[in-house]
C-alpha cells in the first residue's frame, strides 16, 4: 500500500523539506579542497539540532553519520570520514532529516574545486534527468514515466543509470513503498495519485553500471571505478501538479 497524505500532512513535509533545502545550500556553499567529509557531517548535525529537527540516516540501519558523503566512484551511502576532499573531486551530499514526525531526504553533487569537463557534464546532466522526472510526477501518470523520463535523458546523453538502487515513497518512514527505479517504461508500473510523496533520486556513471558494496559495508560504489554522480528531491503529487518539497 501507498501512503496518501492529506494537504496538511504535505504541509509539514515542505516545512521539513524547506529546512533540509537551507541546511543542503550550507553545506554546499562549504565544500572546498581540503575539507574533511567529517566536517561536513559535524556541520550538517549541528544545523539540524539548530532548526529544531532530527537526523533521518543517523542509526538507520546503523549508519553511523547524519550525512551520507560519497566521493567520485562511490555512488551512494557514504560514511563521512577524514578523507580530505581534492580539487578534482566530486561529491555526492545525501541528507534526511525527521521534521514534525515527517522525513524529507534530498541530494545534490558538487564539484570540488575544477572538475574535468566530462566530469562536470555528468553532473548537469544527472540534475536535468530528475527535473525531467519532477515534471512527470503527476497523477495519472506512472512510475514506469518516471524511470522512463531519467533513463531516456541519460542514455541519450552517454551515460547510465545505476539499476540496483532506486529511489522510493517517503512520509513517517524515510523509505516508504513504491520503490522508483532510475530506468522504466512509459505507462508502466503503479499509478501516481494525489496525496503520494516520492523521493526521487537519480544516480548516473559514466562508465558501467554494475555496482558493488564497499569494505565499510555501507558505501555502493561503481564495480569498474568510473565516476558517479546523483541528485535527490522529495517531490508531493499535489492537484497543481508537482511540488518539490526540497526547495
Ligand atoms: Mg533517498
Amino acid at each position: 500500500m501507498i501512503s496518501i497524505k492529506t494537504l496538511e500532512e504535505i504541509e509539514i513535509m515542505a516545512q521539513g523539506g524547506q529546512i533540509l533545502a537551507k541546511i543542503m545550500r550550507e553545506l554546499k556553499d562549504k565544500v572546498s579542497p581540503g575539507l574533511t567529509t567529517q566536517e561536513l557531517d559535524r556541520l550538517a548535525s549541528e544545523l539540524i539540532l539548530n532548526y529544531g529537527a532530527e537526523s533521518a540516516f543517523k542509526n538507520y540501519r546503523s549508519f553511523p553519520a547524519a550525512l551520507c558523503t560519497s566521493v567520485n566512484e562511490q555512488i551512494v551511502h557514504g560514511v563521512p570520514s577524514d578523507r580530505r576532499l581534492l580539487d578534482g573531486d566530486i561529491l555526492s551530499l545525501d541528507l534526511g532529516i525527521v521534521y514534525n514526525g515527517f522525513n524529507s531526504d534530498m541530494a545534490v553533487t558538487v564539484p570540488v574545486g575544477t572538475v574535468d569537463p566530462e566530469i562536470g557534464r555528468l553532473i548537469r546532466v544527472t540534475k536535468k534527468s530528475l527535473k525531467r522526472a519532477i515534471a512527470r510526477t503527476k497523477s495519472g501518470k506512472t512510475i514506469g514515466d518516471i524511470g522512463h523520463a531519467i533513463q531516456g535523458y541519460v542514455e541519450n546523453q552517454d551515460f547510465h543509470v545505476v539499476r540496483d538502487l532506486c529511489g522510493h515513497g517517503i512520509g513517517k518512514q524515510l523509505h516508504e513503498k513504491p520503490d522508483i527505479p532510475n530506468f522504466g517504461q512509459r505507462h508502466k508500473g503503479e499509478l501516481l495519485k494525489l496525496g503520494m510523496v516520492l523521493a526521487i533520486e537519480p544516480m548516473v556513471v559514466i562508465g558501467q553500471p554494475k555496482i558493488k558494496k564497499g569494505p565499510d559495508g555501507f558505501v555502493y560504489q561503481t564495480a569498474d571505478g568510473s565516476i558517479s554522480a546523483h541528485f535527490e528531491h522529495t517531490v508531493a503529487v499535489t492537484a497543481k501538479g508537482p511540488r518539490v518539497l526540497t526547495e
